[in-house]
């Protein structure tokens, strides 16, 4: 059966290419900075993004998990948006590992924070209160339609930061989405910022890995918290291979699994039962409101034909293309789904 999967990009799956480099990869300890090709990934992805330095993690969550326990002391707060991908989705690791208080601002709908209402969340320099150490913005924001922030919004809040003695943080998951949906250098959006962790597992359709930026002595000190949370791998440049193929060539692509995002929401729009603006979404996150009470027949419905996404318990569904999904499997999708709504659950 043809299974058009749009549960998310993590379930890309390594290109060819990738798993020709994974076989030939050069390899040696990591933890004794020997392994040739995690540096020569960490080199580039340290020059892609405009910083002095990288680090290779497991994960995402890894990432921002090692890049806020580097920026913050036990007891110091981390102010980031009520719809953070950190706050609502790495189990607390910021609380409960690090002893970090987060303190969270409004999202807008544009996956921005007020930058009034940033300033107004600075803690004053008083024994009562915790110390504002970071703030925290992600782009591409997920839960926000995979919103894009631009490179002036970001260096306005780079300013109210660094004017405040904190630091700030960009959870970049899909960074690359980002700067291909805003046609500019993926470094001018991260031009002010102090860390950015990227996924490579994602829409770039790595097997496995994230990577953390930031300037030389920063990237030093994130070493020691990756080893310290037992990330430090060894000989892991059988899969830092596949990083290197993804920053070539799965870049630019991202700009197909927009077009297809387009092209699924402007067809999701015609079909009575589902609301959705397809001006409201920028990447490869298709976002809508399925109107319907037999919300769970349906689902079920779409799965046992092969679409698979959204969910049987919520009005808000999320379709998500990717590496691997084509213009007619978005063809295939949107038949099916305006059968299966026709027809009923
Ligand atoms: C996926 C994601 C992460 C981290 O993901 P892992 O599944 O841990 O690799 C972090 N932030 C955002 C916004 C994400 O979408």
């Amino acid at each position: 059966m043809r299974i058009i999967d749009l549960r998310s990009d993590t379930v890309t799956h390594p290109t060819v290419e990738m798993r020709k480099a994974i076989a030939e990869a050069e390899v040696g300890d990591d933890v004794f900075g020997e392994d040739p090709t995690v540096n020569k990934l960490e080199a580039m992805a340290a020059e892609r993004l405009g910083k002095e330095a990288a680090v290779y993690v497991a994960s995402g969550s890894m990432a921002n998990l090692v890049a806020g326990l580097t920026h913050c002391q036990r007891g110091d707060e981390a102010i980031m948006g009520t719809e953070a991908h950190i706050f609502h989705n790495e189990v607390g690791s910021f609380s409960a590992l690090g002893g970090i208080n987060v303190r969270t601002v409004p999202n807008d709908s544009e996956g921005r924070l007020d930058p009034n209402a940033v300033e107004a969340a600075i803690r004053p320099d008083n024994i009562h209160q915790p110390r504002t150490a970071l703030i925290c913005l992600e782009n591409t924001q997920n839960r926000c339609s995979g919103a894009v922030l631009d490179a002036e919004y970001t260096e306005a809040i780079g300013r109210i930061a660094h004017d405040n003695d904190a630091a700030l943080h960009i959870d970049g998951a899909r960074i690359f989405n980002a700067a291909v949906a805003l046609e500019a250098p993926v470094s001018e959006l991260v031009k002010d910022v102090d860390s950015v962790t990227f996924c490579l597992s994602k829409g770039l359709s790595c097997p496995i890995g994230s990577i953390i930026v930031g300037s030389e002595d920063y990237i030093l000190e994130a070493r020691r918290w990756r080893k310290m949370v037992g990330g430090s791998m060894r000989q892991v440049g059988v899969i830092a291979a596949a990083g290197l193929v993804a920053l070539d060539n799965m870049v630019e692509r991202l700009a197909e699994d927009h077009a297809n995002a387009r092209k699924l929401a402007h067809g999701l729009a015609e079909i009575p039962g589902i609301s959705i603006d397809p001006e409201s979404l920028p990447t490869n996150l298709v976002f809508f409101d399925v109107e319907r009470e037999d919300r769970a027949e349906l689902h079920a419905k779409l799965v046992e034909r092969g679409v698979k996404g959204g969910s049987p318990d919520q009005k808000r569904w999320r379709y998500v293309t990717h590496y691997g999904i084509t213009e007619s499997d978005i063809d295939y999708t949107l038949e099916t789904v305006r059968e299966v709504f026709t027809n009923g659950g």
